[in-house]
């Protein structure tokens, strides 16, 4: 109940992240990897639309389809859109030349995962897309739930993705699709000694959640989250509290390096000739 009033959150979907230079960087990394023979395409969990409502506008292929178990986010998508699980696709087997998955798999549990990827492989009939956060530490942003104290991963995150991942997605079956080329892209900033400095500070005070997390144990969210499911057409983003100020002042502090945010993947069936744009 508690994950799906997360993914059900209308301020996650309106808060216009995919304006940011890093989000338009990847959409354009996605773009370059699409074949031009794709014809039709699915992207499962689309979320908001993102990026089909950005093919409709700008790369018109035929078919392009979306499908997420959001309500709140499909009311967004502007093309042929379905609610439904990643693990249980509507579709035909090889309906789709392209299926993308961006920014999905690091969110599911482990019984949904492996059908998640079984369906993407049904699915598509000559090429795959994956995008996912890269070599990301899931620890360093836990946090902690004030109601039954449990810890869990700020963006719901589940897992890490590094190259020997994305390399063996698709495991050993026969008719698995097959890694052609991976790109990288976005930049983030890994600060030596944060996970430490925040377990520290954590253990001082009371935990409070941010605004978008609901407790995916016991459902407890912030009051944020509460206001905005009542007046989502009043959304707005609040500006960053005291403790934020004190944590930004922090980490500039401590040492740090950068890395690439997200690795996009493509995949295909068999020999097939990417024809890439
Ligand atoms: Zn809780």
């Amino acid at each position: 109940m508690s994950d799906k009033q997360y993914y059900e959150n209308d301020r996650i979907w309106a808060s216009g992240f995919e304006h940011s230079l890093d989000e338009i960087e990847r959409l354009r990394a996605i773009k370059s990897l699409i074949a031009k023979e794709v014809t039709s395409l699915l992207d499962v969990g689309c979320g908001n639309g993102h990026f089909v409502n950005s093919m409709l506008r700008t790369e018109p292929i035929g078919r392009v389809c979306g499908v997420d178990r959001s309500r709140s986010a499909l009311s967004l998508v502007k093309t042929e859109k379905y609610e439904a699980s990643a693990d249980n696709l509507p579709f035909k087997d090889n309906e789709f030349d392209l299926v993308c998955a961006f920014e999905v798999l690091e969110h599911l549990p482990i019984a949904i995962y492996e059908q998640a990827i079984r369906e993407i492989t049904r699915v598509a009939k000559k090429h795959v897309l994956i995008s996912v956060p890269f070599q990301e530490n899931i620890r360093s942003e836990l946090i902690s739930c004030p109601k039954c104290f449990c810890a869990f991963n700020r963006s719901y995150h589940l897992r890490s993705f590094d190259s020997n991942t994305i390399q063996g997605l698709f495991g050993d079956s026969n008719n698995k699709p097959l890694l052609q080329e991976t790109k990288f892209c976005g930049t983030v900033r890994n600060y030596w000694g944060l996970s430490w400095l925040k377990r520290l500070v954590a253990g001082f005070r009371t935990p409070t959640l941010p605004p978008n997390a609901v407790c995916p144990h016991c459902g407890y969210a912030s009051k944020q989250v509460e206001r905005s499911a009542e007046h989502a057409e009043e959304l707005t983003l609040d500006p960053p509290s005291t403790s934020q100020r004190v944590g930004q002042l922090l980490r500039g502090m401590l040492p740090s390096s950068t890395q690439a945010r997200w690795v996009i993947a493509h995949y295909t069936f068999d020999q097939v000739d990417s024809n890439l744009q």
